[in-house]
């Protein structure tokens, strides 16, 4: 529910509804407080690519469905943040891609994981996965609460989507052999950087139109898809969306020159 009314014109507004989803979420305990900084995090780099999907991101979402789509066992790894922004969407994409949707928490507490589940049964999920009653081993390397994960589901994956993740999950999970997908606004975090297929975009902007080529590209042969995925390279991905910054801020800064002169601030400077 958004408490603030946000005028519809406002320049900042879906920013602002975002914002409010994650003050929602928690209230209701489903993001951490740590989450709503990270969040922070993402905004400015949201900011940096001009709060838009690139074409870029566009073809790295489209690799990651295409591997999502060809996995023998795919699997959705979930956290507060991404529960709170696009509970609907994930369940949408695991229905289509048949990858389940598997808790897990940096930030561990009984009741988060509770609210999380239900927001996620509340969104249509059927089966959650990475819950404290379901049978779980361990990840290597890994010292934190996270080393926890479902036997049925990241354990017995191969392929595994982890939106916001933090860099030290996403190495321990490509140290085991994993093909790792992630959404991460932050084209130079440990995470963007380690992962097979990164797509650096907003998860708001980018779940939902996961979910939609899903549908699309479902029809498409295994094969093909193979070679989709066969045919990304994420070293030029990453480089390419350091350079949609560069270029981004650069025209930024001819705009802002531009209307400070038309609009006579910053005359008395002078
Ligand atoms: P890493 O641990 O991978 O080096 P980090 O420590 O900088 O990254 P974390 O807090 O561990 O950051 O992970 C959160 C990541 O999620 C950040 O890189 C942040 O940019 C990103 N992020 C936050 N909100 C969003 C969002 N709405 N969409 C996409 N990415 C986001
Ligand atoms: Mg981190």
């Amino acid at each position: 529910m958004t408490k603030i009314e946000i005028p519809p014109d406002h320049p900042r507004r879906i920013s602002l509804e975002t914002r409010e989803k994650i003050i929602d979420g928690h209230e209701s305990h489903v993001v951490a407080t740590a989450g709503l900084l990270a969040h922070g995090r993402g905004e400015a780099f949201d900011y940096l690519i001009g709060e838009r999907t690139t074409e870029q991101a566009e073809l790295a979402m489209q690799a990651a469905v295409a591997a999502l789509l060809s996995a023998k066992h795919p699997v959705i790894s979930v956290n507060g943040n991404a529960c709170s922004l696009v509970p609907e969407a994930l369940v949408e994409l695991s229905e289509v891609c048949k990858a389940p949707l598997e808790i897990n928490l940096f930030y561990y507490r009984k009741e988060r994981e509770d609210a999380i589940r239900d927001a996620l049964i509340d969104a249509g999920a059927k089966v959650v996965l990475g819950t404290q009653d379901r049978p779980s081993m361990n990840i290597p390397e890994l010292s934190s609460n996270r080393r926890k994960v479902d036997v049925e589901g990241i354990g017995a994956a191969d392929v595994v989507l982890v939106p916001l993740e933090d860099g030290d999950r996403t190495e321990a999970l490509k140290a085991i052999g994993k093909f790792v997908i992630t959404i991460d606004l932050n084209p130079m975090s440990r995470t963007a950087v380690y992962s097979d297929i990164t797509i650096i975009d907003n998860i708001v902007r980018a779940l939902p139109r996961m979910a939609e080529q899903a549908h699309v590209m479902k029809k498409i042969p295994k094969d093909e898809l193979h070679q989709i995925v066969r045919s990304f390279n994420n070293s030029e991905n990453i480089a390419t969306a350091v350079r949609i910054i560069i270029t981004h801020l650069e025209r930024r800064v001819k705009d802002i020159v531009e209307l400070r002169t038309k609009t006579n601030i910053g005359v008395s400077e002078k």
